[in-house]
């Protein structure tokens, strides 16, 4: 079957599992206990006070994966994207699960944004020897206690509203971000550079780089254009390094901390109702629950195609976090 056919019988949102590698303590410490495995392809298990559950997904990594097996297994979205569907690609688990590092990775591991970008400037130099020429595009933006910043902006701290319209109701190449940033970018350095502004953009509050990043959702959109064509519809891809899901403890939580607690939850809930929703293809998709929704709602809806990426930490330590970032993935499958 072509890979078309695939995807309207098993629909149009996939579930990739990845379990980080077990990180080495200090010298002389005993490593924290390994609970989640990979019994067989596509499946998770998770020992949790002495009991194994068995989780299926449409395909799990275990801690020995590299970054081009990641990126070979979503090469057909990718695919699919360049060929005119918007897609949107997010990274949901708890802080220090391997989001970030799936995502963006690092200098020497590059991940999935930068291997996009790099598929994209080859697809579009082989377009333009056939004869269209493309332009890409580059956002970057963040979702910070309900609230947008454009993390490209000259003025870094401005805020912008949404356009909330019906899915499919604004019109192609309209933005659900009238005034956000966009940067056409020609090689990997640009984007590099490009990345290390939004990345230093975000860092604004007294919290350190790693705290906010993993309060905030980290959204880099990438729209693919006919440079001769500004009327054509051009498809987007977004990249999305979401909030860490952790529960964070209710007691002695206040003021600022509790806020950024609500938001998260809420924004994370909203996002799997959509999915769950969309799985269900029940008539009515709640997309208006959270400024993540209402900014992903024309990638996430028709003919989209979707992935979760569910990070999990293979720790004892964080079964109980493990648990339930499989349970919300497992809505999503
Ligand atoms: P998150 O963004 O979910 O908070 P990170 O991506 O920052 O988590 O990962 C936490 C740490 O683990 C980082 O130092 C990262 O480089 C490392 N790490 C995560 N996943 C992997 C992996 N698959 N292989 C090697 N190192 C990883
Ligand atoms: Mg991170």
């Amino acid at each position: 079957k072509t890979h078309e056919q695939l995807q309207q019988i098993r629909g149009n949102i996939r579930v990739l599992c990845r379990i980080r590698p077990a990180l080495v303590r200090g010298e002389g410490d005993a490593a924290d206990k390994v609970a989640t495995t990979i019994p067989m392809p596509g499946l998770i298990r998770l020992n949790k006070d002495r009991r194994n559950m068995d989780f299926e997904y449409n395909s799990c990594f275990g801690g020995d994966s590299t970054q081009e097996e990641v990126f070979e297994e979503i090469s057909p979205l990718i695919m699919s994207f360049a060929d005119g569907y918007n897609a949107c690609i997010f990274a949901y688990g708890q802080t220090g699960s391997g989001k970030t590092f799936t995502m963006q990775g690092t200098r020497e591991n590059p991940g999935i944004a930068p291997r996009v970008l790099n598929f994209l400037f080859q697809h579009a130099k082989q377009s333009k020897e056939a004869g269209v020429e493309r332009r890409i595009e580059f956002s970057m933006l963040e979702v910070y206690n309900e609230s947008i910043k454009d993390l490209l902006s000259e003025e870094s701290a401005k805020t912008l509203d949404i356009c909330a319209l019906g899915p499919n109701k604004l019109g192609p190449n309209m933005d659900r971000v009238p005034g956000l940033s966009k940067k056409t970018v020609t090689s990997v350095g640009e984007i590099e550079a490009l990345i290390m502004e939004g990345t230093r953009n975000r860092a604004t509050t007294a919290t350190s780089m790693n705290e906010h990043s993993s309060r905030s959702h980290a959204v880099l959109s990438i729209r693919y254009c006919d440079a001769n064509d500004t009327e054509a519809p051009a498809p987007v891809l977004h990249l999305v390094d979401l909030a860490g899901s952790e529960r964070i403890a209710r007691s002695g939580v206040q003021g600022v901390h509790l806020k950024e607690a609500q938001a998260i939850n809420k924004s994370l809930s909203a996002l799997g109702d959509v999915i769950a929703s969309l799985q269900q293809k029940s008539s009515h998709t709640p997309y208006r629950n959270s400024k993540l929704t209402q900014l992903l709602q024309d990638s996430l809806s028709g003919n989209s195609k979707v992935l979760m990426v569910c990070n999990i930490s293979p720790e004892e330590s964080s079964a109980s976090e493990t648990m339930s970032s499989l349970n919300f993935a497992k809505r999503a499958n």
